[in-house]
């Protein structure tokens, strides 16, 4: 299966199935969807960027719409700029941390935010049924430019943190872009931060200098380059920069669980208030919570970004995110941001006078194991209505799959949507017991 439909967006393989003519009929849909008004696009920065870009803007415009294009720019900065430009949507062209071969279609509302599933499944039938609205001479679309993105977007991220505590500190930073998007918003940020940038991997040429997902095995590079330049800190962004994954001062992946941890950490410090994260997300952050003390709610969402996200509108969250390294800060927008993240960490050791391996050994530390199962969909059903069965003392949230917290550690059991397997992942303080709570679940099977 090469093209992906979903609600969450559509992905497929160049010279295979994410052709122009997708791309096109995608825009004409989403054209015809809206009705008018401007549409606000950016794209990753693969060589296949262009065509789709420019296929997709094509028909937006014969729908009626106008378009403003941002070029090249983070997935983050095209909900900045729908929010700053008033567009009717905007779109992002990325596959995110996939190789170079795919690209992807992601739609968002006037609000920078993914849109509600009945909204994106309107989208996708018109494109199905090709019930497309062409306009006549007119009223076709009008196509303009706008470079400012980096610069507006730094700048909104810049007034929700300390800059001067930051600046005083003179931080120096390796930062990995793995030739991705997010480059240029992100050395600019750093430099506004008065940070010392190593910058590695920063040409935004879509020609992935190593595996992009931001993972241990694929940074290898980045951890040596912090090592060799004594730096205090080095940050990973995936291709289209809403993930952050962090290297400590003394050239340690840290693990992208971590970054939301940290960014917590300091925003409940500085500004305390509810939080929102997906039900496979470490307990760190409640951990965290109890710490900073007050009443802090930490609101617990099925897997997906909007779904956090909607938390985090819904519930007035200061921040929210997923385990993956995506940050969400409702003051820049709703969408995961590599930009923020780093702004947040980087305050974090400012109001701290320890190096980042410190702060991070301070934290409750935990041992996650995450592991997949083959089994027909029926069976998983079955296996659903069974595991209530060990709750026990545990507390249980059925929102996705099913999550069972106990004093130990928690499960989280949950089919796959697009294969026939079960995701079982569990936390604990050490790795047998993870693995016995692993272990709760599978002897259900
Ligand atoms: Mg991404």
């Amino acid at each position: 299966m090469t093209l992906m439909m979903t609600i969450s967006g559509v992905r497929g393989l160049i010279g295979q199935t994410m052709t122009p003519t997708l791309a096109a009929e995608l825009g004409l849909a989403f054209g015809s969807h809206l009705g008018s008004g401007t549409v606000v696009i950016g794209r990753d920065s693969r060589p296949s960027g262009p065509m789709v870009a420019e296929a997709l803007t094509s028909g937006l415009l014969a729908a009626g719409c106008d378009v403003v294009d941002l070029g090249v720019v983070s997935t983050p900065s095209v909900g900045v700029m729908v929010k700053e430009l008033r567009g009717a949507g905007g779109v992002v062209i990325t596959a995110s941390h996939n190789p170079i071969i795919w690209n992807g279609i992601k739609f968002l509302t006037p609000d920078g935010f993914a849109p509600p599933p009945d909204e994106a499944e309107a989208i996708l039938n018109r494109y199905r049924s090709r019930d497309f609205t062409l306009v006549d001479v007119e009223r076709i679309g009008r196509l303009d430019r706008d470079e400012r993105t980096n610069d507006i977007h730094v700048a909104r991220v810049l007034e929700a943190i300390d800059v001067e505590a930051i600046r005083k500190r003179a931080f120096k930073v390796v930062l990995d872009s793995v030739n991705g998007a997010g480059g240029s918003g992100g050395h600019l940020l750093l430099d506004k931060l008065g940070c010392n940038v190593i910058h590695i991997n920063a040409e935004p040429n879509g020609r992935f200098a190593h595996t992009p997902e931001p993972t241990a095995e694929n940074l290898g590079g980045l951890c040596d380059a912090v090592r060799s330049h004594s730096a205090d800190i080095g940050f990973a962004q995936d291709p289209d920069a809403d993930r952050l994954a962090i290297v400590d001062n003394q050239g340690r992946y840290i693990g992208e669980e971590y970054t939301l941890a940290l960014a917590a950490k300091f925003v409940f410090a500085r500004t305390p208030g509810n939080a929102a994260a997906n039900l496979s997300t470490s307990r760190m952050i409640d951990d965290l919570a109890k710490l900073a003390g007050g009443d802090i709610n930490v609101h617990r969402t099925p897997v997906g970004e909007a779904n956090v996200a909607r938390a985090v509108r819904d519930h007035g969250c200061v921040i929210g995110g997923e385990g993956n390294g995506g940050i969400i800060d409702p003051r820049i927008g709703l969408v995961r941001d590599s930009f923020i993240g780093m702004g947040l960490v980087l305050n974090l050791l400012a109001d701290d006078s320890r190096q980042l391996s410190e702060v991070v050994d301070e934290i409750p530390r935990y041992v996650m194991i995450k592991t997949k199962h083959e089994i027909d969909r029926d069976r998983i059903d079955t296996l659903l209505k069974k595991v209530p069965q060990i709750k026990g003392n545990g507390v249980l949230n059925d929102a996705d799959g099913i999550r069972i917290d106990w004093p130990e550690g928690w499960v989280h059991v949950r089919p796959s949507n697009t294969e026939p397997i079960a995701r079982v992942i569990a936390e604990a303080a050490n790795a047998a017991t993870a693995d016995e709570l692993v272990r709760r679940v599978t002897d259900l099977l």
